[in-house]
């Protein structure tokens, strides 16, 4: 059975500068951009009863608590913490997917038998970082990546949630179709003209019809709304290459179809850069020839940039150019995009700037990582997006 935890910090930058000043304590802390136009990064939960979250413009979470603390996030110092905190979990398994620098799944399936149970597991992450870090954390856990993430968000603040594998359908049915990730406004007001303003009836929905509506994202909606979540946590201790390829049955001569195909697998290394937040500078297109045995080898070109990159039409362009710049084009078997020389070795997600923006785009990065997840990289191709 596979036993998926998501452990998530609570209220982590203003739990971190509540545990560093010991002031702040009981105190509302509200971390965020100090400008006209900045936002809520993080709020602790004495500054929440007074209804500040995370991405409320900062001028009303000032008229909402004005006795709160505000600060500006220390992002190196959370980064920090972040990384003793990734050390904990790595005790209990090496299959740590990181999200972000406050939230982390852990698959724990391996790991059962030695530490007894999920719930086990879970107790001993939560003790841990509150006795060597005194942090809070939130724990959910459950069969796929989704009924954890939610379980997790259910048993905030300072909770640990388990759902059974049984339980997954009665734990799911109830919940607002807007638990499902991206599954963003757009796509809930359209579900609620079909009458679906539930997972259950979600699931229960004639497929053909949603489909109609919906293309084929519908089928991946309707399968995690039925529990069925085969996403696998992708762990990426040490990774120093992301790189994607794909064999062609026949000879591929035909430019266009190699032009597509970097597009798509540039478009998938960048989607995984951006999901660990990380960049690359050096973009490598390989390919092997085909023919006699003498012309069946590996080809590669390289090009570095100035700025490390996360964006699917930089890498591809980068890759189209390669290509185009050898003199010739002989029938390829194989075709690769990679990228290396990577940015840090932390990841730079969540920088204040990013804050509003990554919130913003989560529901549709999560969209398409689930879609090509799903149906594979050619699924998914720039202007051609899903809706919602
Ligand atoms: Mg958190």
């Amino acid at each position: 059975m596979t036993t998926i935890l998501h452990a998530d910090m609570d209220a982590f930058y203003a739990s971190v500068e509540q545990r560093d000043d010991p002031a702040l304590r009981g105190r509302p802390v509200i971390v965020g951009g100090l400008g006209k136009r900045g936002v809520v990064c993080a709020a602790s939960y004495e500054a929440r009863r007074f209804g500040v979250r995370s991405a409320l413009p900062i001028s009303q979470a000032r008229r909402l608590c004005p006795k709160a603390v505000f600060l500006s996030p220390r992002m190196s110092q959370y980064a920090r913490v972040s990384a003793e905190v990734r050390e904990i979990f790595y005790r209990f398994t090496p299959l740590v997917e990181p999200l972000s620098l406050d939230e982390a799944y852990l698959d724990c399936s391996g790991s059962l038998r030695l530490f007894g149970s999920a719930r086990a597991i879970a107790e001993a992450i939560r003790a841990a970082i509150r006795s060597e870090l005194s942090l809070p954390v939130s724990v959910g856990a459950g069969s796929g990546k989704l009924v954890a993430k939610i379980a997790s968000a259910r048993a905030k603040p300072d909770g640990l949630l388990l759902i059974d594998e049984h339980e997954t359908d009665a734990f799911l049915r109830p919940l607002p179709v807007a638990e499902i990730w991206g599954v963003g406004p757009v796509t809930e007001r359209r579900l609620h003209e079909f009458g679906i303003a539930t997972i259950g009836q979600l699931a229960d929905y004639d497929s053909a019809r949603l489909e109609r509506s919906l293309g084929s994202w519908a089928t991946l909606l309707q399968g995690l709304a039925r529990g069925e979540d085969l996403r696998s946590v992708e762990a990426d201790r040490g990774r120093k290459s992301y790189g994607e390829e794909n064999t062609f049955p026949d000879d591929a001569v035909d430019g266009e179809l190699i032009d597509a195909m970097l597009l798509a697998h540039a478009e998938t290394v960048a989607r995984r850069l951006r999901h660990d937040g990380r960049k690359a500078r050096t973009i490598t297109i390989k390919w092997r020839t085909s023919g006699s045995a003498a012309q069946w080898r590996l080809s590669t070109r390289s090009h570095t940039l100035v700025d490390a990159s996360d964006d699917g039409v930089v890498i591809a362009r980068v890759a189209a150019q390669l290509w185009r710049a050898e003199p010739e084009h002989p029938p390829v078997r194989l075709l690769g995009v990679q990228v290396t020389n990577l940015d840090g070795d932390r990841p730079v997600q969540l920088g204040l700037f990013r804050c509003q923006e990554e919130i913003r785009n989560e529901a549709l990065n999560k969209a398409l990582d689930q879609i090509v997840a799903r149906f594979g990289a050619d699924a998914v191709r720039r202007g051609n997006t899903p809706q919602g």
